[in-house]
């Protein structure tokens, strides 16, 4: 085809001859998620018929917002299709951190404790757990902290897991996405099996699931083997990159009244909220969520082949199966870092000019670079780039609402780097 558009992008010609090179060796992949996608298509749609979604679903309400059909039915649909007696799903929680701090500390009573079974948990939870000590933390509230940590291979410790839950142990946080950590993202099935074995020893645990990254790339949800509780945000996968702000909290009633609680108020719990105007984008990113999530898995196995091409270390593996949507690209120096998300930051259709410095970041201990020209900011599940700047300086990419654009965005993460000879082509 002609390629004249690529060049006026400013993509060298060696960067799109290894770009068609790593097209050939991934296409197997490719049908794969397409499958995937194809298969919860048609869970939402169930899940959307199931409850009757009607045009009086989209519109909103203001001021109490009661009686909001429309949030009321959104929640029912997210329910349905996690396989979950109940969900939250609101604009009001802010992001994903405020999502998982509602379910924790609407769970976790003063003197209970939470166990993380897979290691130290995403570095925000940090200040909610009280692992570092800040104002309003489940710590200052009288909530203990364990955690064990993961094997060596990344596998789970199941003796030290036995060992760790006693009988103040209330609830257990299993993290699915690797987060900002060179570990495997565990599969739906095997974090299914680590229930299975936490709630042989102590049936009435609760577990929760930070499903973060994670869904729909499998066909099935946490809650399908065994979580109480699953949680995420909207401007990630389930928003299908139309949300623009937002998170969910989906699983057994009691454990998600609670919840509806935490974020109003006691009492008044599920009945308010006004949902204002913003119904229909959550509902049709919802729709569009399988087919989103499967442009950005796409988008990062065309990003492990490439790097893998160029000698870096990547994870998860170009052979590998994919449980989130996360790349990660272990580029060795902050510089690499740098060039890396410059290229993303230059394909983006909004703030492209902008080059990407590190800085301080709320909840982060280390400076953090971030690539991301979204419509909704911040959002990761539009073509983005992320990672702290410490050892082994990895990049975290992810996202792009679609794979022609997520394509661009790993090539021209490519010509940034050969551009300041961080590269050989
Ligand atoms: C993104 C993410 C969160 C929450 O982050 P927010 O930026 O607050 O939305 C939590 N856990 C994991 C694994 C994540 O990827």
């Amino acid at each position: 085809m002609d390629k004249e558009i690529y060049c006026q992008l400013g993509l060298d010609k060696r960067v799109l001859d290894l770009g068609d090179e790593v097209i050939k060796e991934i296409r197997d992949s490719f049908d794969r998620i397409d499958e995937i996608a194809e298969y919860n298509q048609a869970k939402v749609l169930k899940a959307m018929q199931d409850n009757k979604v009607d045009t009086s679903c989209l519109t909103g309400t203001n001021g109490y917002g009661h009686d909001d059909i429309g949030r009321d039915t959104l929640e029912a649909v997210y329910a349905s299709c996690f396989n979950a007696e109940a969900a939250l799903v609101r604009p009001h929680l802010t992001c994903g951190t405020h999502a998982l701090a509602v379910a924790l500390s609407a769970n976790l009573l003063p003197g209970d404790e939470m166990l993380s079974p897979v290691g130290k948990p995403y570095d925000t939870l940090e200040e909610v757990i009280g692992i570092k000590d800040c104002a309003c933390s489940l710590k200052e509230y009288g909530v203990t902290y364990r955690q064990v940590d993961l094997l060596p291979d990344g596998s789970f410790d199941y003796g030290g897991i036995k060992e760790a839950i006693n009988e103040k142990t209330k609830l257990i946080e299993i993290q699915r996405s690797k987060g900002y950590q060179m570990r495997p993202t565990f599969s739906v099935e095997q974090i299914g099996e680590l229930i299975s074995f936490i709630k042989k020893i102590k049936p009435d645990v609760i577990v929760m699931v930070d499903n973060c990254y994670g869904e729909f790339t499998e066909i099935i949800e946490p809650t399908e083997v065994g979580a109480d509780m699953i949680v995420g945000s909207l401007i990630k996968n389930p928003g299908g990159g139309l949300a623009p702000t937002g998170g969910y909290i989906a699983g057994k009633k009691e454990c998600i009244d609670r919840c509806h609680y935490r974020l109003s108020a006691p009492g008044v719990g599920q009945d308010v909220g006004a949902s204002l105007h913003i119904m229909g984008s959550l509902y049709q990113g919802f729709f569009l969520a399988p087919t989103v999530v499967a442009g950005a898995l796409k988008g990062a196995v065309f990003a492990a082949g490439i790097y893998e091409k160029l000698g870096f270390n990547v994870l998860p593996g170009l052979g590998e199966t994919r449980h989130d949507i996360i790349q990660s690209i272990e580029l060795g120096s902050a510089e690499a870092m740098k060039a890396f998300c410059l290229g993303i930051q230059a394909a983006a259709p909004i703030d492209s000019y902008i080059a990407p410095v590190p800085s301080p970041i709320p909840g982060y201990s280390d400076e953090v670079i971030m690539a991301v020209g979204a419509f909704v900011q911040g959002s990761s599940i539009e073509l983005s780039a992320d990672g702290p700047i410490r050892e082994p300086y990895a990049i975290y990419f992810q996202g792009g609402l679609t794979w022609a654009h997520a394509k661009l965005g790993v090539l021209m993460s490519v010509q940034k780097l050969l551009e300041k000879d961080l590269v050989k082509i």
